[in-house]
């Protein structure tokens, strides 16, 4: 092989790909069951040279020809990604680089972080509340965890917020509290984490702090829409409860930038309200989505995070290969305190290459993001993402604080 000069794109193809979680996903605060997973387009690129790569993308079929016979070394540069025109393909391009130039793309990005990463399992919703004409019970989240404990997680972040609209409020509250002390009665050396997609009244959640004390929660995210005031009336309570947990905060968006800027699909207000809270010390981490911002996008924004003192988990949920492009980037860059897993598995792609052990998802040595296709295995066709790309709140019954739409949560 010979460097990115030496190539000049001569395809893209779209296919698809196809995740199944291990067992059927129930729903959030505020949307519809998850289910077994949806499925998601892809871009592969081939060079002239024969050389190719792929990532997860969407280009209209009038926009490839622009890219076509383009040098790969005009669209992509190692030392800062991809050139602004070309972002459509930013993941391709990266995994083609390495493909290339034969690094993993962590080595491309300047192996600045660990190889093995803190992972949790993203995937523990309310499933005490299927099936809807038989509930399960608070013990169905405990066999969630337990099933995600024997694929090698150490830590679960837990659904929580089921009074806002699939609960009376106090009924809601109690089962939250219920389910976060029966996982952590069964499982005393695993880290909590709570993510209530901003279905909690400052009020509420506080309560629901009460509950859980003793329960040394390792992380809130998004427990009510972040406000200054609300999170300073939070830090108080969690400083006398002796609750040391992270606050996570960010994933969600009032609005979307379009054009996107230097965050992507995030306005500067966003993020800048962020910065200002992480700074009074009421954000701890920022959760900005990896697609919404962009892998080259977040390569440049991960050195300011870690000089302002604040980490990061890029969100990924819902498709199983999102956690390993964050490995790569948490690689790379570092300052991921850690990833958002999502167990199962995606017809197309062998995830073997990517261990998780002891709670840690270890990067591989292999050229480009490591996941050559299988390309027998995948599917040419759309398949539907079931609820999760356009899942907007509905209306609520109970008196909360209304969440606001995201693209994807
Ligand atoms: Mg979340």
């Amino acid at each position: 092989m010979s460097g990115l000069e030496d190539h000049r794109i001569r395809s893209i193809e779209t296919a698809y790909l196809k995740d199944r979680y291990p067992r059927y996903v129930g729903r959030n605060s505020f949307g519809k069951p998850q289910a077994y997973g949806g499925g998601l387009p892809i871009l592969i690129v081939t060079t002239d040279q024969g050389a190719s790569g792929w990532g997860v993308g969407r280009l209209e079929p009038d926009q490839s020809a622009r890219f076509l016979d383009a040098p790969v070394a005009g669209l992509f540069d190692a030392a800062t990604g991809t050139v602004e025109d070309a972002r459509v393909l930013d993941l391709a391009l990266h995994d083609l680089a390495g493909n290339i130039l034969g690094q993993p793309v962590w080595k491309l990005l300047g192996a600045g972080g660990p190889r093995e990463i803190p992972i949790y399992s993203g995937a523990i919703y309310f499933n005490d509340l299927e099936p809807e004409a038989a509930p399960a019970g608070v013990e169905a989240v405990v066999r969630s965890c337990r099933q995600d404990y024997e694929a090698g997680y150490r830590a679960f972040k837990l659904k929580i917020g089921r009074g806002f609209k699939w609960m009376p409020p106090e009924e809601g509250l109690a089962r939250d509290v219920a389910v976060t002390r029966a996982v952590r009665e069964a499982f005393p050396d695993c880290q909590i984490l709570v993510d209530a997609n901003n279905a909690y009244t400052v009020a509420g959640f506080l309560r629901y702090l009460d509950g859980v004390a003793g329960c040394d929660l390792y992380w809130i995210e998004e427990p009510f829409k972040e406000k200054r005031d609300d999170l300073r009336r939070l830090k108080e309570h969690m400083a006398k409860l002796g609750c040391r947990a992270l606050i996570a905060e960010g994933e969600d968006r009032t609005e979307r930038a379009d054009p996107p800027t230097k965050y992507g699909g995030y306005t500067p207000a966003h993020v800048d309200t962020l910065y200002a809270l992480a700074a009074e010390g009421l954000v701890d981490v920022f959760l900005l989505d990896l697609g919404i911002v962009g892998f080259t996008r977040w390569r440049h924004i991960m050195p300011e995070l870690a000089a302002a003192g604040i980490k990061a988990s890029p969100h990924t949920w819902a498709w199983c290969v999102r956690p390993r492009l964050v490995a790569q980037l948490a690689a790379g860059v570092g300052n991921v305190v850690m990833i958002e897993g999502i167990p199962g598995d995606t017809a197309g792609l062998d995830y073997r290459s990517y261990p998780l052990v002891d709670g840690r998802l270890r990067v591989p040595d292999t050229p480009g993001f490591g996941l050559p296709l299988i390309r027998e295995r995948l599917v040419d066709s759309p398949v539907p993402a079931t609820s999760v790309a356009s899942a907007a709140p509905a209306a609520p019954a109970a008196p909360a604080a209304s969440p606001v739409t995201s693209a994807q949560r």
